[in-house]
């Protein structure tokens, strides 16, 4: 999984979103570590769980602009 991690992590650094898409956040939930709601950085390639680094994750509000 760590290797699906990575790659997801080198193909998100080399793909910028739109400006109208950056700068957004989202509140997920992970299904790998189950660690509860939290925001991360949008991304439509995956948002990323900050506790375990998994992109198998679960929008359950947003995307929302952050400055
Ligand atoms: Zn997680
Ligand atoms: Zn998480």
């Amino acid at each position: 999984m760590a290797a699906m991690h990575r790659l997801l992590d080198a193909e998100i650094a080399s793909t910028p979103l739109p400006p109208d898409e950056a700068n957004k956040a989202v509140d997920i939930t992970c299904n790998d570590c189950r660690c509860g709601a939290h925001s991360t950085r949008f991304h439509f390639i995956g948002n990323k769980c900050q506790a375990c680094g998994s992109y198998n994750t679960a929008i359950v509000n947003g995307p929302y602009r952050v400055s």
